[in-house]
């Protein structure tokens, strides 16, 4: 069992002080009776749950129903109707779990054996109205499909959607940083000489190469979507980037925002990244 310290005498660097059990108290929520203690020195008093992730939540037990169903394509509204809670529960469920999942997540993905083929590439989509896209970098390993990373930031409106993206002024073009971080993660998850593959973006190759000096890079040249992958699939015999185009088809069938033609539209990138976050954690531990 882990040594219990009392938590107000650590905040003010105290080395040890003296703990004595008083009593305890039965948790409804998930049915389990937990141990109280008091601190002789400060005379304060705490629990074995003061120091759990899901200290002062009333639905706990609700959590693990929740992450799956935010990583099946449910949106949060929907959610709180199928598990009787409210939805402003959900909210804050919703963004507790994006912070637990991100980081499982990265845990999970450092005591992995690390990638020798990895792929990256963008995906679209937008915040509020089209007029104002945001941008998902994410990277997978070529034969797993194990999500390695995702960094979400946001860009200009492009083509016919540039002039009405007027009315909302300057949009500064962040990609360029999202791909740097997510290029400075991967240092840690791949081996020192790994293949990289990505399409033809021009940008690319500078970013990679200062990252990844002893790599392999590839680009091919990019390919027309299929109907019915949603434009993800490629409409080709032998896709290169599969892995990646899989993944990519299976972030926009399974996160309610990221769904084409849908009502559910992301409001904060913050968010976004959350839902991403939990999306990832399920994909890697449950679905590959
Ligand atoms: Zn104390």
């Amino acid at each position: 069992m882990t040594k219990i310290y009392c938590p107000k005498c650590r905040l003010e660097s105290k080395s040890s002080s003296k703990i004595h059990r008083q009593g305890s108290y039965y948790r409804t929520s998930d049915s389990k009776w937990i141990q109280r203690y008091k601190c002789v020195d400060c005379s304060h008093s705490f629990s074995n749950a003061t120091f759990q992730s899901c200290y002062k939540q009333k639905k706990r037990h609700k959590n693990e129903a929740l992450r799956k169903l935010l990583s099946s394509g449910i949106s949060l509204r929907r959610a709180a109707i199928l598990l009787h809670i409210h939805r402003i529960t959900v909210v804050r469920k919703f963004l507790f779990l994006g912070i637990e999942s991100e980081y499982y997540f990265n845990l999970a993905n450092l005591q992995k054996k690390k990638a020798i083929s990895i792929q990256f590439d963008d995906l679209e989509t937008f915040e509020k109205t089209k007029y104002k896209p945001l941008s998902v970098t994410l990277s997978v390993e070529t034969d797993t499909r194990r999500i390695l990373g995702i960094e979400v930031s946001q860009m200009a409106a492009k083509g016919l959607h540039a002039y009405k993206a007027k009315k909302y002024g300057h949009r500064k073009d962040e990609r360029k940083n999202a791909r740097r971080r997510l290029l400075k993660k991967l240092q840690q998850l791949t081996i020192e000489t790994p293949i990289i593959q990505s399409d033809s973006n021009p940008y690319y190759r500078r970013d990679v190469k200062h990252y990844f000096s002893k790599a392999k890079y590839v680009q091919y040249i990019g390919a027309r979507g299929a109907g019915t992958g949603q434009g993800e699939l490629k409409k080709l015999i032998y896709d290169p980037l599969f892995s990646l185009n899989h993944t990519c088809a299976m972030l926009r069938a399974n996160i309610n925002r990221l769904f084409r033609k849908t009502w559910c539209t992301t409001k904060k990138k913050e968010c976004l990244y959350a839902h991403l976050m939990i999306y990832a954690r399920f994909h890697n531990e449950t679905l590959i």
